[in-house]
C-alpha cells in the first residue's frame, strides 16, 4: 500500500486536471457563458485529505436573477422546439458527458470523497442513462380525451412544461442528481437553473462544459454556485415556476415556505427498515445488507440504518454480517479497490461520533465505532462500519438520520412487531424484506410506510422506476415516466361542439 505522502500527491494531481482550464474560480454557467460570480468564492474540498484544492466563485443575487431572466427567455423557444429536437438534444449531451465520464468520476472522488469505483459505476452512469432515457421520452408525452358528460363535447388534457425549475442539489451523488433532475426537466419542455451542492460543485464544471459542446441553446441550463443563499435567491425568486430539491429534511422544510406556492419536488432524508424473516437464505441477506447499510459510508439517503432480524435467526446474523463487514474496504477514494471513502466534511465526522458516543451509551456495540487516523486515514474523515444492537426505539440513534456509518440492530418474534417496529419513525424513504416466502414478502412490502421497497434486494434503483418518499422523506418521484410527468402540469380544453 502507497503511504500517505504518495495518496497526497495524487490527489494534487487529480485536483489539478479537475481545475484544468479553469480561469480564477470555478465560473457559473449563465446565459451559454461561463462567467465568475461576484459574490465571495469558496474552496472545493478534497475531503481525504481535508484541504482545498481549487476555488469556486458565488452568484450573488443579482447573477441568480440573470440566470433566472435567461432560463426565462430561452423557455418558449426550447418549449417550441419539435419533441424529437429536444430529445437529439439530451442524447447530445450524454454523448458529450459520456466523454467525460472519468473526469466525472474523479470530481466524485477528489471532491465528495465517493470510491471512484462507486462514482463510476452508480452516479455518473446513471447521469448518463437519465440523459439518454429522458432523450426518448421527449416525443411520448401527452393527455387524454375524456368521455363527455352528454351533448356534443369534446374534452382533452395537454401536458404543458412549468417554465422555469430551480434545481438544487445534494452532495452524495453529485451526478446522478444532475441528471434525475435536470434531464426529464428538459425533455417536458422546461428550461433550468441548477444550483449544485456547495459540497461536491465539480461536476456542474463537467456538465456545464457537455452543454456547450451539444451546442444547447442559450439560457436552457443556467448554472450557479453557492450555498444557502444562492438557492434561497433562487426558492424565493418571483420569476421561478416549480422547484426540485434533493437533500435533508430540515433544509426541505425551509425550502418549501420559502417557495410558497410553487410545485416542488422534495426528495428528502431517510431512516430506512430492512426485516430479514426466519426463512431467508442468510448469506445474500447479509451480503445485500452490508452494502445496504454502509454503501458512500453511510451517506446514502437510501441506507438501511435498522434491521430487524427474527428471534431464530438473530444470532447467526450477527456472526454472519460481523464476519462479512471486512469486506467494506475503506481507503482512498481515487484508489480502484476502496470501497468505503471518507465522510464528507469534519462537521459530519463530528455528527457521526456523537451518534457512535449515543450508541454506546443507549446501546449494545456489536463492532467498530472507531474513527480511523493512522496511516493513510491521517487527514480524511473516516469511520469504520459500525453495528450497535440492543438500541431502545426512543434514542436518537434508532430515530434520526445520522448520514454516517452507524446502523441498529433490532430483534422481533412475530411480524406484526417486526412491520411496528419498521414503521415507527417519521421517515418513510425506502425498506427492504428478505424471505423466501413470496406471500409474506408481498404483505409486508405493502405494510411499509415507504416509497421504495426492495425484496431480497438492496440499493438498485433503475432509472426506468419511480424513486421518492413518504412522510419526512418527501413527496414527488424521480425516475421511469412519474419522473417527468413532476415536470408537467395539466391543463384540460373544454370544447363544446
Ligand atoms: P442539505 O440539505 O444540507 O443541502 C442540500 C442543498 O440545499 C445544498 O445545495 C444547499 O446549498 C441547499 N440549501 C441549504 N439551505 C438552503 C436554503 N435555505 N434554501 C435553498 N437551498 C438551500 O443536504 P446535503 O448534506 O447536501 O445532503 C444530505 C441530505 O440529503 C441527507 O439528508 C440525505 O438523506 C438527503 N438526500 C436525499 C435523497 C433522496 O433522493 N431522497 C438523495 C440524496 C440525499
Amino acid at each position: 500500500m502507497a503511504d500517505l505522502a504518495e495518496h497526497i500527491e495524487q490527489h494534487k494531481a487529480a485536483g489539478n486536471e479537475l481545475m484544468d482550464g479553469v480561469d480564477g474560480a470555478l465560473p457559473q454557467l449563465i446565459n451559454g457563458a461561463l462567467v465568475q460570480g461576484d459574490g465571495d468564492p469558496f474552496d472545493a474540498i478534497d475531503p481525504f485529505l481535508n484541504q482545498p484544492f481549487g476555488a469556486v466563485s458565488t452568484s450573488t443575487p443579482e447573477q441568480v436573477d440573470q440566470a433566472v431572466a435567461a432560463a426565462r427567455a430561452a423557455q418558449p423557444g426550447w418549449a417550441a422546439l419539435s419533441d424529437r429536437k429536444r430529445g437529439a438534444a439530451l442524447k447530445a449531451i450524454a454523448d458529450a458527458l459520456r466523454a467525460n465520464k472519468s473526469l466525472l468520476g474523479k470530481a466524485e472522488s477528489v471532491n465528495a470523497g465517493i470510491p471512484n469505483m462507486v462514482a463510476s459505476r452508480f452516479s455518473v452512469a446513471a447521469m448518463i442513462r437519465h440523459y439518454e432515457y429522458y432523450g426518448e421520452w421527449a416525443d411520448k408525452i401527452y393527455g387524454s380525451v375524456i368521455p363527455g358528460t352528454g351533448g356534443k363535447v369534446l374534452d382533452y388534457t395537454l401536458r404543458e412544461p412549468h417554465g422555469v425549475v430551480a434545481t438544487i442539489t445534494a452532495w452524495n451523488s453529485p451526478s446522478l442528481f444532475m441528471g434525475s433532475k435536470v434531464a426529464p426537466a428538459l425533455a417536458a419542455g422546461n428550461t433550468v437553473v441548477l444550483k449544485p451542492s456547495e459540497s461536491c460543485p465539480l461536476p456542474g464544471q463537467i456538465l456545464a462544459r457537455a452543454i456547450q459542446d451539444a451546442g444547447i441553446p442559450e439560457g436552457v441550463i443556467n448554472i450557479v454556485y453557492g450555498g444557502p443563499e444562492t438557492g434561497t435567491a433562487l426558492t424565493t425568486h418571483p420569476d421561478v415556476d416549480m422547484v426540485t430539491f434533493t437533500g435533508g429534511t430540515a433544509i426541505g422544510e425551509k425550502i418549501s415556505a420559502q417557495a410558497g406556492l410553487k410545485p416542488i419536488c422534495l426528495e428528502l432524508g431517510g431512516k430506512s427498515p430492512s426485516i430479514v424473516l426466519p426463512d431467508a437464505d442468510l448469506d445474500k441477506t447479509v451480503f445485500g445488507l452490508i452494502g445496504g447499510a454502509f454503501a458512500l459510508s453511510g451517506q446514502a439517503c437510501a441506507a438501511s440504518s435498522r434491521i430487524i432480524v427474527h428471534q431464530d435467526v438473530y444470532d447467526q446474523f450477527v456472526e454472519k454480517f460481523s464476519n462479512m463487514v471486512g469486506m467494506m474496504a475503506l481507503g482512498d477514494p481515487l484508489d480502484g479497490t476502496t470501497v468505503l471513502g471518507p465522510l464528507i466534511s469534519e462537521r459530519q465526522l463530528a455528527r457521526t461520533m456523537e451518534f457512535i458516543g449515543i450508541g454506546n451509551s443507549d446501546g449494545e456495540l456489536v463492532f467498530g465505532g472507531e474513527q480511523l487516523t493512522d496511516g493513510i486515514f491521517a487527514q480524511g474523515n473516516f469511520v469504520q462500519p459500525t453495528l450497535f444492537a440492543n438500541v431502545p426505539l426512543d434514542s436518537r440513534l434508532a430515530r434520526e438520520e445520522v448520514f454516517g456509518p452507524v446502523c441498529c440492530l433490532f430483534k422481533y418474534s412475530d411480524l406484526d412487531q417486526a412491520i411496528a417496529i419498521a414503521n415507527d419513525t417519521e421517515f418513510g424513504l425506502a425498506g427492504s424484506i428478505w424471505t423466501k416466502s413470496v406471500n409474506k414478502a408481498h404483505r409486508l412490502a405493502a405494510s411499509l410506510n415507504a416509497g421504495f421497497v426492495w425484496i431480497n434486494a438492496y440499493g438498485n434503483v433503475p432509472y426506468t422506476a419511480p424513486f421518492g418518499g413518504y412522510k419526512s422523506s418527501g413527496h414527488g418521484r424521480e425516475g421511469g415516466l412519474e419522473g417527468i410527468l413532476e415536470f408537467t402540469r395539466t391543463k384540460n380544453v373544454f370544447v363544446q361542439l
